[in-house]
């Protein structure tokens, strides 16, 4: 579909995602819009099929075929219409919301073509199938693939239904016609807007990426400190599960800077960065706090494990070979997490016992 399309389009259309995590990530941001769409559309949908029970029909339908319709209209789709938009404000429902929004053009379709076929004349409300494709696509909030589902299925029952009933062939063709311009545009349309919503959506993640990324060392920066503190304390104390943070400063790096440059003191950060995210656990957080200072969050931690983590990476770095600078060591502040603890009291624990490792002559660990 994506390549025909793109030899039709003066444009390049966004590309669908093939990356699964990240589709349900973009359904989960996608849902609360389509929530408050489908709830207010189906709604008014609901309102507008009760008005049109008010509009005269006597000069082409008789008293049986207009009960019918104040029946079908009454007791059917406008029921089916509330309902929906009841559901679509709880988000458990939201598969269900979908099945039957895609269901309700089909049952309006069905009752449609029933109704005129109890007609002798061309029914002076063909348009309510035309609209009824549009409505699918482009009004109704279905996601893209229930919308082609049930809108496919919606048209085949407007074609066959007319192809049974309009004895004129001009008059077929002229439907038929209807029906392929409703059909293509709605397509296109919804297949444009699904597509630039998950553009805009990944955009966005990639906004929310650089924002919580430190540009030289590529881990994160604190802005995710925040988050990451947050999202642990509330497993901690739901969990029991204590986490340990560990402030890690790098010695003596002022002097790094003064005498082999600004540029070989970047390199390393970066390399420091490197070695210390290849030797956390996959769950742990590497933070570049600032500066030449790492946070990391040990998650599920004791004070045993913790120490012995600590001294492991300590003397990584110590072992590791830094090109012209040669040797580098790291002083480490580290605590865990007790549950009477603010996020600043935490780090700030942490800070103190690093002050005291450096006040100690630097290349060690303090726990507290
Ligand atoms: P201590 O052992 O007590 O931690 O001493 P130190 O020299 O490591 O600590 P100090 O706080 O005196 O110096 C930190 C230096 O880190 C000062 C600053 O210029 C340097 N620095 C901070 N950010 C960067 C950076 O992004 N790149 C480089 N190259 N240097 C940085
Ligand atoms: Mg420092
Ligand atoms: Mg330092």
């Amino acid at each position: 579909m994506q390549k025909i399309l793109q030899y039709i389009l003066p444009f390049e259309l966004p590309r669908a995602f093939s990356d699964n995590t990240f589709n349900e990530l973009y359904n989960e941001w996608d849902k609360p819009s389509r929530q408050i769409q489908i709830s207010v559309i189906s709604c008014l949908t609901a309102f507008l099929y009760v008005a049109f029970t008010f509009i005269d029909k006597s000069s082409w339908a008789p008293e049986h075929v207009q009960a019918l319709m104040l029946k079908s209209h009454m007791l059917i789709i406008a029921p089916m219409m509330l309902i929906i938009s009841f559901l679509a404000y709880k988000g458990r429902f939201y598969k269900t919301v979908m099945l039957l929004l895609a269901t309700s053009p089909v049952v309006a379709m069905l009752s449609h073509a029933y109704i005129a076929s109890m007609l002798t004349n061309s029914p002076p409300f063909l348009a309510e199938g035309y609209l009824c494709v549009f409505w699918i696509f482009i009004v109704s909030g279905m996601t893209f693939r229930y919308a082609l589902v049930s809108a496919i299925i919606s048209s085949v029952i407007l074609l066959l239904s007319a192809f049974y009933l309009m004895n004129l062939a001009g008059t077929y063709a002229i439907h038929a016609f209807w029906v392929f311009c409703s059909f293509s545009f709605g397509c296109l349309g919804a297949l444009i807007f699904d597509r630039s919503r998950k553009a805009i959506f990944a955009a966005q993640q990639e906004l929310h990426r650089l924002a919580i990324t430190d540009s030289l060392t590529g881990v994160f920066n604190r802005n995710h400190l925040d988050n990451v503190l947050s999202q642990e304390v509330g497993r901690c104390l739901r969990y029991n599960q204590v986490f340990g943070l560990l402030i890690i400063d790098i010695d003596k790096f002022k002097s790094v800077n003064d005498t082999f440059g600004h540029a070989t003191g970047d390199q390393v950060l970066q390399k420091t960065a490197q070695v210390l995210s290849q030797s956390i656990r996959e769950n742990d957080t590497l933070i570049r706090w600032g500066g030449e200072e790492f946070i990391v969050i040990v998650l599920e931690a004791d004070e045993q494990s913790l120490l012995c983590f600590c001294e492991k990476l300590r003397k990584t770095i110590e072992g590791e070979d830094y090109a012209v600078v040669g040797k580098v060591t790291v002083s480490i502040g580290a605590t865990l997490f007790r549950e009477s603890d603010s996020k600043e009291a935490l780090i700030s624990r942490a800070d103190k016992v690093l002050y005291e490792a450096k006040e100690k002559g630097r290349n060690i660990t303090v726990y507290t």
